[in-house]
């Protein structure tokens, strides 16, 4: 009996590499756990796949993705086919059918890793709206190349769309013991759409009268970030806003190389999607030394949104032991391990604390 059917897109680059470790860290879990069942279906849906047919995935990818439990996604961009291609075509679409209304980021700085702010307790999670906001296809372009040209991109912002985003936040909040949801605004300078996000936002903040809203401008937002990290415990951003806050809050605690994401369907009408926050990667992509810990951590997110939390944690203590213990580090890390030498590490003390869980 297979109780979890997992699409996986490794896409471009660094992608597949990645990927592939999470894949082996899944497979492990289910040769340890007896009440752990995954079986995965790989598509070849990515550039290079473009390149061959002329569109990014077939016409009835979104029909085939509905029937999967969840979707592992890697990373997608490759020079040769445009940025916007890779992204609408692909990227976009799942996001959209599929109402992945929210993107999901926590921003923890794992024990072990060392950057500006070892040490301190940063530890909050990013709740981007992810289906509207200022990645609308809305707009348009007129007198191309032309010196009065003009160009017209809008930025949708509904009262519902937000109220959902912000409810996951407050939500989240709640369930999580946490005393603060902070907005990201630009109400003074945005005036109608952002203004509408802020009603929105303290609209349902009054239906969670424990938890204080603080609603900050993204300029200073984005400076308190780097000036006070560990302040932070909810950040409910529109998507264009949480897109940035969530690249730098990965930079706060450590790089790209570390950060994991969710990209949820709440309701479970549709499949969600697990990514890192990192792209491609082309400087790196071939190379065999991206740090695959961002995907394994986005497996765990993963696992935790099927309702296994308790592997997730066990995965997420795999990783901290290994960065703790210094012996296995990628390039971005300092060192000079491998991709495969990293998931390897992470998989030998998995396999101990699985072990150990099951009382063998
Ligand atoms: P995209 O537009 O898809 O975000 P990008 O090239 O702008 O692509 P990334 O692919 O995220 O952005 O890469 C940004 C930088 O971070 C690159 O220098 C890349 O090598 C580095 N990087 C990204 N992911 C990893 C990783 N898993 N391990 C090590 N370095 C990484």
């Amino acid at each position: 009996m297979v109780n979890h059917r997992i699409a996986v897109i490794p896409g471009d680059g660094i992608g597949p590499e990645v990927v592939n470790e999470a894949i082996k860290v899944l497979e492990l879990i289910k040769k340890l756990d007896p009440s752990f069942k995954i079986e995965f279906d790989t598509f070849d849906w990515s550039s290079e796949y473009y390149l061959k047919h002329g569109k990014m995935m077939p016409e009835n990818a979104l029909q085939t993705l509905k029937k999967f439990d969840a979707i592992l996604f890697g990373a997608i961009g490759d020079k040769r086919v445009p940025d916007d291609v890779t992204i609408w075509e692909l990227i976009m679409p799942i996001r959209k059918q599929f109402k992945q209304y929210i993107n999901f980021r926590p921003v923890k700085l794992l024990k072990g890793v060392s950057c500006r702010f070892t040490g301190e307790d940063i530890d909050f999670v990013i709740v981007r709206e992810n289906a509207e906001g200022e990645y609308s296809n809305s707009g348009g372009r007129l007198y191309q190349g032309h010196e009065q040209e003009i160009a017209v991109q809008n930025s949708i912002i509904t009262r519902s769309g937000t109220k959902k985003a912000a409810r996951f936040a407050f939500e989240y909040a709640k369930k999580h013991g946490k005393e603060t949801v902070t907005s990201a605004t630009k109400s003074n300078a945005i005036i109608h759409s952002m203004k509408l996000w802020d009603e929105a936002v303290l609209e349902v903040g009054q239906e969670f009268l424990a938890i204080n809203l603080k609603s900050y401008y993204i300029d200073a937002l984005a400076a308190y970030f780097v000036s006070r990290p560990e302040d932070f415990e909810v950040v409910v951003a529109s998507n264009l806003f949480g897109d940035i806050l969530s690249d730098l809050g990965s930079a706060v605690v450590g790089g790209l190389g570390l950060s994991p994401s969710a990209n949820l369907n709440p309701e479970g009408e549709f499949p969600s999607m697990f990514e890192p926050v990192h792209g491609s990667a082309p400087d790196i992509a071939g190379k065999g030394i991206a740090n695959p810990i961002a995907q394994i951590w986005s497996a765990a997110l993963m696992l935790e949104h099927l309702g296994r939390k308790d592997l997730a944690s066990v995965i997420l203590e795999s990783i901290e032991q290994v960065l703790v213990k210094k012996e296995v580090q990628t390039p971005d890390l300092g060192g000079s391990s491998t991709t495969i030498e990293m998931g390897s590490a992470i998989r030998g003390v998995l396999q101990q604390l699985l072990l150990v869980k099951e009382g063998r």
